[in-house]
Order: structure tokens, then sequence, then C-alpha cells
């Protein structure tokens, strides 16, 4: 259990949501046995209805372990669909490149192989949707990264926000995630206190925050 919600509530949701079939339940499978933090169950289900109705043509995810959650995408939005996802981990790229031609998306889904902090900056073209899910004590530095690119009206995601409730509240804090806990707290500040964005945090799975982008941000960075 993801710790956040209450075990009874979570099981029954997880009970009565339909189970995922094919490659992507043989992802899940996969990952739950190697350890693999794929969005939660629940996440995953938001995120299918927010992609049904957005219909975001352009996608920029920032964390892409085994392809989960890029494979998730683009078969809840079809051929149009283009990703870009950006992974660190050798081993993870490997097995995700395997999983999207499995997938057979090497069409749509595009790895940028290295750090995130190193490789967003360059990443050309606007998107309609960017989804934040990789080094939590992180996120305010790629979103400063990434945020001109997210067009007027295209929805920031970011996930794991609650991390394990230690976000939450000092009693679920483990010393050695002290500062993480500290850099998401500012981070979620932000977000949520910031005049262009509408921003909502829901905690199912491990927390996410959903962001409407209203406008471009002024010259604050400029
Ligand atoms: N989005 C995936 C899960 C991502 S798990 C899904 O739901 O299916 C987080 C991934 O982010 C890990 O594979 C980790 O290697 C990667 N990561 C963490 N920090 C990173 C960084 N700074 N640059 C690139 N990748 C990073
Ligand atoms: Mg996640």
């Amino acid at each position: 259990m993801s710790n956040i919600v209450n075990d009874l509530v979570e099981g029954y949701i997880r009970n009565t949501l339909q189970d995922k079939s094919g490659l992507l339940r043989d992802l899940e499978v996969y990952a739950e046995e190697n350890n693999v933090p794929i969005v939660h169950k629940e996440v995953s289900d938001l995120l299918k209805v927010l992609l049904k109705v957005q219909k975001p043509k352009r996608i920029l995810e920032v964390g892409c372990a085994i392809g989960y959650s890029s494979i998730l995408f683009a078969s809840t939005l079809g051929e149009d669909v283009e990703i870009i996802t950006v992974e660190r981990n050798e081993k993870m790229i490997e097995k995700a490149k395997e999983n999207i031609k499995l997938a057979g998306f090497e069409k749509n889904i595009t790895i940028l192989e290295g750090d995130a902090e190193e490789l967003l900056n360059g990443v050309s073209g606007e998107f309609d949707m960017i989804f934040l899910d990789a080094a939590k004590g992180q996120y305010q530095l790629f979103y400063d990264m990434v945020i001109d690119k997210l067009k007027i009206d295209g929805l920031l995601i970011s996930d794991n926000i609650l991390y394990k409730g230690m976000v939450a509240h000092d009693d679920f804090v483990i010393r050695r995630k002290k500062t993480i806990v500290k850099r998401m707290r500012n981070y979620l500040d932000y977000i949520c206190k910031c005049d262009y964005l509408d921003t909502s945090l829901i905690p199912i799975g491990d927390g996410v925050a959903l962001s409407y982008k209203k406008e471009e941000r002024g010259d604050i960075n400029a």
C-alpha cells in the first residue's frame, strides 16, 4: 500500500478498478518483482481520463524507467501522439527500449538518454502535457527548465508529491529523506501559490499534483 491513503479505502479502490491486460499488465508484474517505481494503478487511471479529455499531441516526461507510463500514454492516445521521455539509468533505458518496441510505439516515443538536469534545456518545441516523475528533490529545478515549454492551457503533472506521506507530516519523515522532503514542500508551495497556474494536490497513489497553465510566467527569471 502507498502509506498515504487509508489501507481499507485504497484496497477497495484497487479491487474495484479495472485491471490492465496485455503488455501493460506484464510490465506491472515486472515492476513489482523488480522494485521499479511505476505510477500507481489509481494514478494511471486518473492519467488516462485526463489524456482522453485533454488529447495532448506532444508530451514531455521526466523519468521513463521501463517505459510503463509512456506506453500507457501512447496506448491511450493512439498514433498521433509524440512523447519525449528522459531517463539516466542505463538498465532502465535498455528495458524501456525493449518494451516500447514490443508495444509498437517506436515512432511515437523517443528516449533522451542522460540526466534531465543536463538534457531538459536542449529539448525543443512546445508541449501540451509535461509529466514530472523523477528525482523528487529536483522537481523545482526540472520545473524551471520545462515550464516555458508548456503551452498555455497545458497540463503539468507531478507524481510522488506526498512521498509516502513524509511530505504531509514530520512524524513520517525518515532522517535521510529530510532534504528531499523539504525541497518537495517548497516546490508544492510554489506551484500552489504561483499566479499563472491553477494547481490541485490529490492524495491518491503516492500523491499527484495537477497544474493547469493559465498564462506565461512573467519575467521572473529573465
Ligand atoms: N514514469 C515511470 C516511472 C519513473 S521512476 C512510470 O510511471 O512508468 C523514476 C525514474 O526517473 C527512474 O528510472 C530514475 O532512473 C529516473 N531519474 C531520476 N532522476 C533522474 C534525472 N535527474 N534524470 C534522468 N532520469 C532520472
Ligand atoms: Mg512516480
